[in-house]
């Protein structure tokens, strides 16, 4: 019989050791972990634990957190550092899990000085220094552009050298100076897709911030390689680098594989 708490035990936060067979099943409720190739499953299996170790998991609004989500949520960011190794993440220890959307109270002051109270929908939020904040949805209701654990922990690399910028801490081996015209380049041309009323296939909420560029680009780079490699060569390229990954490549291994499977080939 299948019980969930045998396949789990021993995957308490202070002692993961999570057997092959549970990080297996972890990541087939993630379609993108197809784009990534067999061989760096063990280091990312690696770097989800040292996560696990160093975070601490609460659930919001009664949401009881159970090892699938902080599996799920340790293997996502560990996406992220397969280049960078888990001490990117260092400086905080929260990992707050809503169920679904939240409200962030929001002040504005406008050009009269008035200041404007209102409650944010959000899906997820990181702090600068703090923690970070996630909507968590169960594989069936989760959707399929956009991914909040990469997108908050994007943003957290983002934030390792003082405030999100789009301009992440980088390995000595990537360029600065291409770094920041690529993504410049490519933000404005976003910008004016999205202002023309173009129906883009990246989240249009990138074109908020070179921050939100940084951490949506993030998401695509991992759930949507292909289109993003076809749109933003350079940046695609970049991110490469900065995530130690070629997903591209692994998702046109897949759409070959599927396309000879339908060819009978
Ligand atoms: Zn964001």
């Amino acid at each position: 019989m299948f019980r969930f708490q045998d396949l789990f035990r021993g995957a308490r936060q202070d002692d993961p050791m999570v057997e092959a067979d549970v990080w297996s099943w972890i990541e087939s409720d993630l379609p993108f972990f197809e784009f990534v190739p067999e061989e760096l499953r063990p280091r990312l299996r690696a770097l989800a634990t040292e996560i696990l170790r160093s975070k601490e998991f609460h659930g919001a609004h009664g949401l009881q957190v159970d090892e699938r989500m902080m599996l799920s949520i340790a293997l996502q960011a560990a996406l992220l550092v397969l280049r960078l190794g888990a001490d990117s993440y260092q400086g905080w220890v929260g990992i707050v899990v809503y169920p679904g959307d939240f409200v962030i109270p929001r002040s504005v002051m406008d050009e009269d000085g008035i200041v404007h109270e209102y409650d944010e929908p959000v899906l997820g939020e990181a702090w600068e220094g703090g923690p970070v904040l996630l909507s968590w949805f169960p594989p069936e209701t989760r959707p399929d552009e956009l991914n909040v654990v990469l997108h908050e922990f994007a943003h957290k690399l983002d934030m390792a050298n003082g405030g999100a910028d789009g301009f992440p801490v980088l390995p000595s081996d990537i360029d600065r100076a291409a770094w920041r015209d690529a993504f410049s380049q490519a933000f404005k041309s976003f910008c004016q897709r999205v202002d023309s009323g173009e129906e883009t296939a990246i989240d249009p909420y990138a074109a908020q911030s070179p921050a939100e560029f940084f951490a949506v680009l993030s998401e695509a780079f991992f759930l949507m390689p292909l289109r993003l490699r076809a749109e933003y060569p350079r940046v695609y390229g970049l991110l490469g680098e900065l995530y130690g990954i070629d997903t591209a490549e692994g998702e046109a291994a897949i759409v070959a594989r599927r396309w000879r499977m339908d060819h009978g080939a």
